[in-house]
């Protein structure tokens, strides 16, 4: 397929500290487009287009760009990040991307954009990981809770996901469930290049979503309630989905990814002090893996009319902090874990009381397995003879 490029001059210029939140906007302004950059400078947009632009399209994208840029830039105030932990110097064995070795091996297989299954190596290293955050759930004596994938519509409705985050939704449907339906969608439905055949009126209504996190799904449990005992830790892992569109790429940034979430509800003191309990102990676990990586203040990905209130919001009350591995083959870090503080959103808009009739405070930690076995990867290699002893010791306890 041979691709179309069109430069935009952005009416405002993009501050640096902005540059990634606009490009990772692009993918979303038009189904043509296949890539976005932003010139680092911040004065010029290109996209990447699947076929060539007619004037009514490149009016169109010209308006979306300004529109995307203008809502993101204008009145925006750099945040101020706050840099908890830096252990990004740690040293490390590996410099490549580990993926077209890992696609090489079959230790990973790609089924669609942002889909990847995992063979032994991937889930194995996983399985190590998955019991090091159960440990940390442990030591809090967290609750286990199994959630399902999907989740109502109605909830995300109650906790204003479809304005914060309507880009990345994943939705679920059903064949209505009539026979005349069910028979023609039986013997004429073919599945080509860009999906089913079958026409959106033989799809029920949508009542149902693929969960984008796990706490949520706890939250709903505890809704419209009073909190025995006035708190409670929970645990729980999942499958999350997040639709990225262009943006997703190799097993950085999927549609479907599993987070293990340790969950805090109580009172604002409560929540806020095991959260931070949690990453002095998850700063112990890091050290004995060896990641080089860092703690710092960030924000969610909000969609662009709420992104300028919502980011700023959420950096001025320090209400999230990322732990981003180094990606030594990029010069970049990836976010592989993050420490949360919702305030009392969950306990106001779902009306989970404590005992003295106030809304409960939530927060939660929740780490990307696919991420951090993939950021591991990208600094220690496929093979397990590069890696810390603690990780290769674990994973083979004979050698010890
Ligand atoms: P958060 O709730 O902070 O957005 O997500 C928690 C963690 O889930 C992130 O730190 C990251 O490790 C993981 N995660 C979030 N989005 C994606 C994604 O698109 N792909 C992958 N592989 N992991 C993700
Ligand atoms: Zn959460």
């Amino acid at each position: 397929m041979t691709d179309f490029q069109i430069e935009i001059v952005p009416e405002l210029t993009i501050p640096p500290f902005l540059v990634g939140e606009v490009k990772s906007k692009l993918a979303y302004l038009d189904e043509h487009i296949r890539q976005g950059e932003v010139a680092p400078a911040g004065d010029r947009i290109l996209l990447v287009l699947d076929l060539e632009p007619d004037p009514a399209l490149r009016s169109s994208l010209e308006s979306k760009v300004q529109r995307v840029v203008t809502a993101l830039v204008k009145g925006a105030f750099k945040p101020k990040v706050q840099v908890l932990e830096d252990c990004l110097d740690r040293p490390v064995t590996y410099g490549r991307d580990p993926l077209p070795e890992l696609l090489e091996r079959g230790e990973v297989s790609q089924e669609a954009n942002g889909v990847f299954a995992m063979g032994p190596l991937l889930s194995r290293l996983i399985n190590y990981f998955e019991g090091r955050f159960l440990g940390l759930a442990d030591s809090f004596a967290a609750r286990p809770y199994r959630f399902p994938t999907l989740i109502p519509a109605r909830y995300m409705d109650r906790v204003n996901y479809f304005s914060a985050f309507p880009h990345s939704l994943s939705f679920a449907t059903h064949l209505r469930t009539d026979l005349d339906v069910i028979d023609e969608f039986a013997s004429h439905a073919t599945c080509g290049e860009h999906g089913l055949s079958t026409p959106m009126e033989s799809f029920s209504q949508i009542e149902m979503m693929l969960s984008p996190a796990v706490c949520y799904h706890l939250y709903f449990a505890l809704a419209d309630k009073t909190l025995p005992g006035g708190q409670v830790v929970a645990t729980a892992v999942g499958n999350c989905f997040r639709f990225e569109s262009s943006n997703l790429a190799s097993l950085e940034r999927l549609w479907n990814f599993t987070m293990r979430e340790v969950i805090f509800v109580g009172a604002k003191d409560f929540v806020m002090q095991n959260r931070e309990t949690a990453r002095q102990r998850m700063k112990d676990t890091f050290q004995e893996i060896g990641l080089a990586y860092k703690v710092e203040s960030a924000n969610d990905p909000f969609f662009i009319g709420e992104f300028r209130k919502q980011a700023a919001f959420q950096s001025a009350f320090q209400l999230k902090y990322e732990i981003r591995a180094r990606l030594p083959f990029k010069d970049s870090t990836l976010a592989v874990g993050s420490y949360n503080y919702h305030q009392d959103f969950f306990g106001r808009r779902l009306n989970i009381s404590l005992p003295d009739g106030s809304p409960a405070h939530t927060g939660c930690v929740a780490f990307g397995l696919e991420r951090i076995a993939f950021a591991f990867l990208a600094q220690f290699g496929l093979d397990p003879q590069g890696w810390p002893a603690a990780v290769r010791q674990a994973m083979n306890p004979e050698e010890s």
